[in-house]
């Protein structure tokens, strides 16, 4: 195969020069005569298209096209725009092929859209019940499809890979990839190498195993699975890796799952025909509880390579040994060349949550360098000598037994959001975070109603409306755009945001850098220097990144946007810019001189229900307040508020009607709607205690005059 597709690779370059220069000022390839093995392959030869999750198997989501530049940015303006069905987080990179887009949005729902005109093309509901979004830790978000040779690949909250045909929508397979009494989800885009299919899962925060799985692209039978924690010790092993693996752990971790779930990123080395793939937290997040204190607990926080062929264990790299603040190194992987000390150096980049950018050898592991990115208080540096942080005895919050306050925050220093390399600056572009968080060891694990271990061990603190706290504590939950030179490991240019939570990052040949941001502004700079160039007001918060293509040699930018995702819903305010984020879910894609506009948004303002003639008795509320915390927080938010993605709860009508307030929390009478039934974990009287917390914080917002809402129409 190898030999056929650099044949073809030949084939194509001969091909192409000089026949395919384009006025957008690249290369084109004749799609219709190439297959699409060597198509993805020589990917960067498409400056048009968007054929990968990372445009090339590479993910430095760098584009030559340089039609769109510093000179003429200012003229850039809306095209066309698509609304999406469900205001939920949009976290989607779509893929752009030969004038098509396919984007995936919340809900696990595809669709393909005409990329001219925006007008749609198919679309396809899996039907995901909505009672699954409970086990997404997350949001019920998606990342985005894959394609090869006619299929659209994807997978669902539910678990199930599905495998489209492109031209129409309907469904060639489906398969189920995960053991559905587990909590299990799927949010991360499949990737696909000569005809598999790659795609993990996450559910780590539940109580899960972790593991990738290689599917057919052609008929879905699973080829290979790799697991990236070992399994019971008295059954067999899977591989020698996993003999190698069980070695680092303690206590009876097979019983709580383990954790490392591969729920995002992978990447692709076609010289070496290795697979790289990101693993997640422990779970639980205590070490003392998951491992009884013992062991790097390999594979957690690690970045894998794997044979892309056969699923075998090639080299390994443990971002944070014995992980135990949900640091995952599931993050963005980037492959690029570098100049390091006179040498040529084929190298992978990481800037997981831990809040060190990694540089590492791609073919050996060998770690090169790594430096703080963001405010990190858990370790003082990476020790080149070993490879291992040295992590200060304090932030091991497990054995200290106080409530410490790390940085970064379970948010990471950097999440999912897409990072970018630019080839032309050398500068890799980092939607970088910064949050402390209040760690705490409790001694016993939470079950939520699946029956999974709450992976949460650790204590949200209460964030009221007091508009004074509000300040304080966003005043450290800050975001910001970091161009970061790999080789000095030093930043060049920083824009800042007031919020925490910003979009993913595309760079292109035109010297700029895109991004949107919780603000609800999709913005483009300059990308050497960090010039503010242009702005625009999408009416939404943004958190998935922008993609670019052209069409008869006209560029075009295009991105999924809508607010959401764990930290909005989990901290509410504190992610927050200024105000209340909004979620306007839509495609958005502008080119130079494009001529749509968005329509005047017409909201109405709805008022918070009056529940002050209720008289509360302050140890109940408190009561309330740890049953909230314990079994609502994760999707309700800190203080009820909501944070944009889920309804603000002190709004709620039931609060005066105590037996529909109590059907909705013990009888699932919302279910459809994703409301379960946690009669298995909450007593009538819990429920009542909840709603007196509630009510609590509705009468708080009444005492500070907080008592109103956009009701969003598009
Ligand atoms: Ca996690």
């Amino acid at each position: 195969m190898k030999n056929i597709s650099s044949l073809c690779s030949v084939v194509l370059v001969l091909w192409c020069l000089p026949a395919c220069q384009s006025e957008t000022g690249g290369k084109k390839a004749d799609s219709k005569t190439i297959s699409f093995a060597s198509r993805v392959t020589e990917a960067h030869l498409e400056e048009d298209n968007w054929l990968l999750h990372g445009r090339t198997y590479d993910e430095q989501r760098f584009s030559p096209l340089s039609q769109i530049n510093t000179k003429n940015v200012s003229n850039l303006s809306l095209e066309w725009f698509l609304d999406l069905p469900e205001a939920r987080g949009q976290e989607s990179t779509p893929l752009i092929i030969d004038g098509v887009l396919y984007a995936s949005a919340a809900w696990s729902m595809v669709f393909a859209i005409d990329a001219r005109t925006g007008k749609e093309i198919w679309r396809f509901d899996p039907d995901v019940p909505r009672s699954w979004g409970i086990r997404a830790c997350c949001d019920v978000v998606n990342r985005g499809v894959a394609y090869w040779d006619g299929h659209i690949l994807f997978g669902t909250i539910d678990g199930r890979l599905i495998a489209l045909d492109a031209a129409n929508g309907t469904e060639i397979w489906s398969v189920n990839t995960i053991d559905i009494e587990k909590p299990y989800s799927i949010t991360g885009a499949p990737r696909v190498v000569n005809g598999k299919v790659y795609i993990g899962n996450g559910g780590a925060e539940f109580g899960v195993r972790g593991y990738v799985s290689a599917y057919d692209v052609l008929n879905g039978d699973l080829i290979w699975r790799f697991y990236t924690v070992p399994g019971h010790p008295e059954e067999p092993f899977e591989n020698e890796a996993m003999k190698m693996a069980a070695k680092t752990w303690g206590g009876n971790w097979w019983e709580l799952g383990g954790g490392g779930t591969v729920w995002d990123s992978m990447s692709y080395d076609s010289k070496y025909n290795l697979l790289y793939i990101g693993t997640g937290n422990g779970s639980p997040w205590n070490p003392k509880l998951r491992s009884d204190n013992k062991g790097d607990n390999l594979f957690l926080s690690s970045i894998v390579a794997l044979d892309a062929d056969s699923g075998e264990y090639v080299w390994h790299y443990q971002t944070t040994p014995s992980e135990g603040w949900d640091y995952t190194a599931t993050q963005h992987m980037i492959l690029a060349d570098l100049h390091i000390e006179g040498q040529k150096r084929e190298v992978i980049m990481q800037a997981p949550k831990n809040g060190f950018f990694y540089v590492l050898d791609r073919r050996t592991g060998e770690l090169i360098s790594a430096e703080a990115f963001v405010n990190v208080n858990w370790a003082s540096e990476i020790n080149l000598e070993t490879g291992r942080p040295e992590v200060l005895p304090e932030a091991k919050y497990w054995e200290t037994g106080k409530v410490t306050l790390i940085a970064p925050a379970w948010s990471g220093g950097h999440s999912w959001h897409p990072m970018s390399y630019s080839p032309d600056t050398g500068l890799v572009y980092i939607p970088a975070q910064e949050m402390a968080f209040p760690y705490y060891a409790k001694t016993e694990m939470k079950r939520n109603p699946l029956g999974a271990n709450h992976g949460i061990d650790t204590r949200l603190a209460e964030i009221p409306d007091d508009p004074e706290i509000i300040t304080a504590v966003k005043s450290a939950a800050t975001g910001h755009l970091s161009a970061w030179d790999p080789v000095s490991q030093k930043e060049i240019w920083r824009a800042q945001y007031k919020g925490l939570l910003n979009g993913g990052v595309l760079s292109t040949g035109g010297n700029l850098v895109f991004q949107g941001n919780g603000a609800g502004s999709f913005q483009a700079f300059s990308a050497d220097n960090g010039d503010l160039l242009w702005e625009t007001d999408a009416q939404t918060g943004i958190v998935a990144a922008p993609v670019t293509y052209a069409i008869d040699g006209e560029q075009y930018i295009t991105l999924v946007a809508g607010w959401g995702g764990i930290v909005p819903l989990m901290t509410g305010p504190v992610s927050w810019n200024d105000g209340e984020p909004v979620n306007r879910s839509r495609i958005l894609t502008y080119k130079l001189g494009g001529t749509a506009a968005l329509p005047k948004p017409k909201d109405t303002i709805q008022k918070m229900t009056d529940v002050s003639h209720v008289q509360l008795k302050v140890d109940e509320v408190k009561k309330g307040f740890k049953s909230y915390e314990e079994n609502c927080v994760q999707c309700h938010g800190a203080g009820a508020v909501g944070g944009g993605v889920i309804k603000d709860l002190r709004f709620s009508p039931l609060l005066n009607i105590p037996e529909g307030w109590h059907q909705v929390v013990l009888e699932g009478t919302l279910e459809d709607r994703g409301m379960i039934s946690f009669a298995s974990v909450i007593s009538p009287e819990e429920s009542e205690l909840i709603r007196q917390y509630v009510i609590g914080r509705n009468q708080f917002a009444h005492t500070i005059g907080d008592t109103t809402r956009l009701l969003l129409q598009k």
